[in-house]
């Protein structure tokens, strides 16, 4: 896709340039960050950028404001933050996570994350991505005729007797007990 910034967004983007401040914010898909124009943070590739005219629209898109320059004027709190983190994992269960990796994607330490994580929602990130990965497999158990193996591929699981194994701790059954019990009778 062509970039359609303007040339003296761009402008003001690699001069850090105060004077475009609350004008429009700029955000970098690699990084999932929304920066000020007058961020000092490292000048993005061009072709990841996106511009937007407020805050609220560069949000709903699911891009962080920075740490570092604050474009929504305030402290990313903690709920939001892991609200964020939670909702990144919503999207990315199937894919081989670990902390470090979803620490580095919401620019946080492992630490941090970690700690701050257990005290929002009750449970760790890992424990987080193991309950949806479960309910996931739950629901294309009832709603799919797709093999045990396939739906534990599906939800992050590629070994299926650790898939298994999960899913009978979480759900108390395995997962052909669960679907013959549920299957057609939603
Ligand atoms: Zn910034």
């Amino acid at each position: 896709m062509k970039s359609r910034i303007p040339d003296n967004y761009w402008k003001a983007i690699m001069e850090n340039d105060a004077a475009f401040d609350n004008t429009f914010y700029y955000a970098v898909k690699t990084t999932g960050i929304f920066c000020r124009p007058s961020c000092k943070s490292r000048p993005p590739n061009k072709e990841n950028v996106r511009i937007f005219n407020n805050t609220e629209q560069a949000l709903l898109e699911n891009f962080r404001p920075c740490k570092r320059c604050r474009p929504s004027g305030l402290r990313l709190p903690d709920e939001e933050w892991i609200q964020q983190v939670t909702e990144w994992i919503d999207a990315n269960y199937s894919e081989p996570l670990t902390l470090n990796l979803i620490a580095e994607s919401s620019h946080g330490s492992p630490y941090h994350l970690q700690r701050t994580f257990k005290r929002m929602k009750g449970m760790s990130p890992t424990e987080y991505i193991q309950q949806v990965r479960i309910d996931k497999a739950a629901y294309y158990l009832k709603t799919t005729n797709e093999s045990v193996t396939n739906i534990g591929s599906a939800v992050g699981y590629p070994n299926t007797a650790y898939f298994v194994t999960l899913f009978k701790k979480r759900m108390k059954q395995t997962p052909s007990e669960y679907r013959k019990n549920h299957k057609g009778n939603q």
